[in-house]
């Protein structure tokens, strides 16, 4: 979404919406914001009134807004977008989440129930189960082992695709609710069992999400000059300027770190085993990342990694093709460090639950364990 968007594009949006009953954008929404209702209170300027809406139902709307597969949720499904463009929706939600975050004061909230609930983890499923345990009046505590909040928002995440300017905000609100935060704080499965045996905390919330790259374990894979996707993002890894650089996979993540090694200066191909119409990137991704010069070859599949390219097999004609490059970025799927069926007594929420998923799915699950949380300390 453009982010300098004007009002009277807004208004323009909010009168094309024809205020449907049952609403397929809302029904399409993961985390179902209730679209009609907030493009109404848009129309009669309750800014106020709609900001808080849509933050109680969606913590991290400030991000959504900007970065959800709008194509595959709220905008794709729109009865708008049958005859003509479907209702801008995100751009609204985008101007009220500014609105209200930028203008609310969050008061120090009492914690009356005096129990003690620890996040680990600071990225999107931790930070929306630690806003919403907060406004229940539990006292919280975020660890991340880096030293600022967002985890993969902040540092997964490039900045001309999200704008760290918003963590920056959302950070300052997290403080303001009273959260505490402390980070470079590491935990390996011995610190979490010792966390929890001191009985510090009523609750341990373990939202670590899913950094570790999935390895792709071919011929010649130890080589230094291949790389890992997420690594890569999130170190900051600069490749040099000029170098032919191959990155393997089609997900956000690849495209993500294709458009960041084209920004670099160098000359980027991205290689996927089907045909791209299946690429688990969303269609605006994918096509961002070619608006950005980036090359794609589908239908081939890694063999064999040499020290000056890679070894591919044509999935379609069975045929083998050597392409030639100075680095590779492996960027096929990330796992997380624990499997919560291994440790007991821990609440579990984010991408270590499901995998890699969006943000708004990660939010939609710190907020169903939030609620199980809330519900466990109140019995
Ligand atoms: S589907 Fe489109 S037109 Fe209908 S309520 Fe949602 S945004 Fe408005």
């Amino acid at each position: 979404m453009n982010e300098n968007i004007n009002i009277e594009y807004l208004i323009g949006e909010s009168n094309r919406c024809l205020n449907c009953k049952n609403a397929r954008c809302k029904n399409s929404c993961p985390i179902s914001t209730d679209i009609p209702n907030i493009i109404n209170l848009f129309k009669n300027k309750a800014y106020e009134e709609a900001g808080e809406l849509i933050f109680k139902n969606n913590p991290m709307s400030i991000v959504c807004s900007l970065i959800c597969p709008f194509e595959r949720q709220c905008m794709g499904n729109c009865i708008r977008g049958i005859k003509s463009t479907p209702v801008d929706f995100p751009a609204i939600e985008n101007f009220l989440i500014n609105h209200f975050l930028e203008n609310k004061i969050f008061e120090i909230l009492p914690e009356s129930s005096h129990k003690k609930v620890a996040i680990i983890g600071a990225g999107p499923s931790g930070l929306s189960a630690g806003i919403i345990l907060k406004t229940k009046g539990y006292d919280v505590t975020i660890f991340d082992e880096n030293e600022c909040m967002g985890g993969m928002l902040r540092y997964g995440i490039p900045d001309f695709r999200l704008s760290k300017k918003y963590i920056d905000l959302l950070e300052d609100k997290i403080s303001e609710l009273g959260i505490k935060f402390i980070g470079n704080s590491f935990f390996d499965k011995e610190k979490l069992l010792e966390l929890k045996s001191s009985n510090e905390f009523d609750a341990i919330l373990i939202a670590i999400g899913a950094w570790l790259p999935k390895k792709l374990e071919i011929e010649g894979h130890q080589q230094p000059h291949i790389f890992y996707g997420i690594d890569f993002l999130k170190n900051k890894t600069n490749l040099g300027t000029n170098k032919k650089i191959i990155v393997i996979g089609a997900g956000n993540v690849a495209m993500d770190v294709a458009r960041t090694a084209k920004k670099q200066g160098n000359n980027v191909t991205v290689a996927y085993r089907k045909p791209l119409s299946q690429a688990p990137a969303t269609k605006h991704e994918i096509s961002e990342t070619i608006n950005d010069g980036v090359e794609f070859i589908t239908e081939i599949s890694p063999i064999k990694f040499e020290n000056n390219g890679i070894l591919f097999k044509n999935t379609a004609e069975n045929t083998e093709v050597f392409l030639e490059c100075d680095a590779v970025i492996v960027a096929i799927s990330q796992y997380s460090l624990f499997d919560p069926n291994d440790m007991e007594g821990f609440f579990w929420a984010g991408d270590i639950v499901t995998g890699p998923q969006t943000v708004v799915q990660a939010t939609l699950s710190g907020k169903k364990t939030a609620k199980e949380i809330h519900n466990y300390l109140s019995c």
